[in-house]
C-alpha cells in the first residue's frame, strides 16, 4: 500500500492476522499507528504514547509509533477530514489508537468517530469499567464495579437512516407506513421526522459472540443481554432472542442460561461455566446501582450501551478516567469515551489516564498483559498517592495538581519503580 503522506517507520514490522479467525500476529516491535486527535487529543495523546512506550520497554518490547491524521489535524495536510490515508493504514496495520475528533458542521459527517467505525467494520464498542484505588466516586462502594461493556456499533437507531420533517422523503416514508403497511392512525399529523431501527441477527450474533468470547477467556461468571424487548419485540426483543441462540448453538457446555441455572443447579453455577442472562434496560440502569456486583459483561444495541456505558463510567469516577475501544474482525482502535473539550486544548492540563487506560486495553489486544497490567497498576498507585490533574484534584483532600505532561511522567516513573 503506498500512502500520500504517511510516513512508515522503518524500524518496527507489521502486525497481521489469521484470514479466518483474525487472530493478531504480533512482534514484539510492532508499528503502531496513532492519531492524536482535536482539542485535548493534543495534550492527552503524547502523555499516553510516553507511558506506553515506558510500559511495553519495561516488558522487553517496543513500539513504532506511525502518526496518522484525522479531523483539524487532517484538513491542514489534506484538506479534509478523514483521509484515504488514515483509513487504510488503520486498515493495514490493524491495531491503533486514536483520540477525540470534533466534527465540524457541515463536513459531510455526521459523526468522524461513527464514519471512522463504519469503514473499517469495528463493529463491537468495549468498554472495561472498573475503579481504581483513590479515584474519587460518587457512589459509596465503588470498588464493586468492575465490568465489561460490548455495545454494538453497526445499527440501531444509529445507522443514520433518517428523515427531516418537511422533506418530500419523509412524506414518501409516512405514506409507505400508513398506506402500504396499515399504521394509519400511528403517526401524528403534521411536520415528523422518522428513523428505522435495524437490528439484524448478524450484526446481534457477531457482538454477543464477541462478549462471551471475552467472558470465557478472561474467567468471567455472566454475560447479561440488555434490551427493551418488552416494547420493541422485532428489534430488542430479538436482540435477546439471537443472543440466546449464539450462546446456546455455539458455546456448548461452556454456558447456561440463567433459566438453567435455577431449574438445574438451584443457583449456584458450576466452576468456569458462563451464565447467560438478560435484563430490560431501564431495569438494568437501576441495578448498576443497586446490584453492582452482579454484573460482569453486558452485551447492548447501540443506544442502551451508549447511555448504559457512560452511567457505569460516572460510578468510577467519570470522563477523564474512562478508557474504550472499537473491535472489528483482526482489527482494534482505541480511544478514551471522553470528547474533545475545547476549552481546555493545549493548556496542558486535563486528565491523559482515560486515553492511557485506552491504550491498556490495546496492549491486552495485542496479548501483552503484563505490559497493560503494568499501566494499570502505574496509574493507580500514582493517583493513590494523590498525585492526579484538575478534574480529580478537585473533588479530593490535599494532593498534588499536576499538569497532563506532569502526570504522564509520574505514571512513567513508576512503571519504573514496579518493573
Ligand atoms: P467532552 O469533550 O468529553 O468534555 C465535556 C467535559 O468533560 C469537559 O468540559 C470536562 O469537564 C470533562 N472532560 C472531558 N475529558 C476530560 C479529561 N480528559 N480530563 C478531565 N476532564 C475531562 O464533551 P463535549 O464538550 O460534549 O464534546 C466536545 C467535542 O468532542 C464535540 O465536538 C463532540 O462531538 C466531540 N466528541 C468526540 C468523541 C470522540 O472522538 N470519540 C466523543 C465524545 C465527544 P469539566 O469542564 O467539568 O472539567
Amino acid at each position: 500500500m503506498s500512502y500520500e503522506q504517511v510516513e512508515v517507520p522503518a524500524d518496527g514490522e507489521r502486525i497481521t492476522a489469521d484470514a479466518e479467525t483474525g487472530e493478531l500476529d504480533v512482534p514484539s516491535n510492532p508499528i503502531i499507528p496513532i492519531i492524536h486527535g482535536d482539542g485535548i487529543g493534543t495534550d492527552v495523546g503524547p502523555a499516553a504514547q510516553k507511558v506506553l512506550d515506558a510500559a511495553a520497554e519495561a516488558t522487553g518490547r517496543s513500539i513504532s509509533w506511525m502518526r496518522l491524521y484525522a479531523g483539524e489535524s487532517a484538513r491542514e495536510r489534506y484538506d479534509e477530514n478523514l483521509p484515504d490515508d488514515t483509513v487504510e493504514a488503520i486498515r493495514e496495520f490493524r491495531v491503533a489508537i486514536k483520540g477525540p475528533l470534533t466534527t465540524p458542521v457541515g463536513s459531510g459527517f455526521r459523526s468522524l468517530n461513527v464514519a471512522l467505525r463504519k469503514k473499517l467494520d469495528l463493529y463491537a464498542n468495549v468498554r472495561p469499567t472498573y475503579h481504581l484505588d483513590g479515584v474519587p466516586s460518587p457512589v459509596t462502594s465503588p470498588e464493586k464495579m468492575d465490568m465489561v461493556n460490548f455495545r454494538e456499533n453497526t445499527e440501531d437507531v444509529y445507522a443514520g437512516i433518517e428523515w427531516e420533517a418537511g422533506t418530500d422523503e419523509v412524506e414518501k416514508v409516512r405514506e409507505f407506513i400508513e398506506e402500504e403497511m396499515g399504521f394509519d392512525e400511528t403517526i401524528h399529523d403534521g411536520p415528523v421526522g422518522i428513523g428505522i431501527k435495524p437490528i439484524s441477527e448478524f450484526g446481534t450474533k457477531r457482538l454477543v459472540r464477541r462478549a462471551i468470547d471475552y467472558a470465557i477467556e478472561d474467567g468471567r461468571d455472566s454475560v447479561t443481554l440488555v434490551h427493551k424487548g418488552n416494547i420493541m419485540k422485532f428489534t430488542e426483543a430479538a436482540f435477546r432472542d439471537w443472543g440466546y441462540e449464539v450462546a446456546t448453538e455455539e458455546y456448548g457446555d461452556e454456558v447456561i442460561t440463567e433459566d438453567e441455572l435455577w431449574e438445574e443447579y438451584d443457583g449456584d453455577a458450576p466452576d468456569g461455566v458462563v451464565v447467560i442472562k438478560d435484563r430490560i434496560a431501564d431495569n438494568m440502569l437501576q441495578q448498576l446501582l443497586t446490584r453492582t456486583e452482579q454484573y460482569d459483561v453486558l452485551a447492548m444495541p447501540n443506544l442502551n450501551g451508549d447511555y448504559l456505558s457512560d452511567a457505569a463510567g460516572a460510578q468510577i469516577g467519570g470522563l477523564g478516567i474512562a478508557p474504550g475501544a472499537n473491535l472489528g474482525d483482526g482489527r482494534v482502535l482505541a480511544e478514551p469515551v471522553h470528547g474533545s473539550a475545547p476549552k481546555y486544548a493545549g493548556e496542558d492540563k486535563v486528565n491523559p489516564t482515560a486515553m492511557i487506560l485506552s491504550g491498556r486495553i490495546m496492549l491486552e489486544q495485542l496479548g501483552w498483559d503484563d505490559a497493560a497490567d503494568l499501566v494499570r497498576d502505574a496509574v493507580e498507585e500514582t493517583i493513590s498517592a494523590g498525585t492526579v490533574t484538575y478534574d480529580l484534584h478537585r473533588q479530593i483532600e490535599g494532593g498534588t495538581k499536576l499538569a497532563t505532561s506532569e502526570y504522564a511522567d509520574a505514571v512513567v516513573e513508576t512503571i519504573h519503580d514496579l518493573s
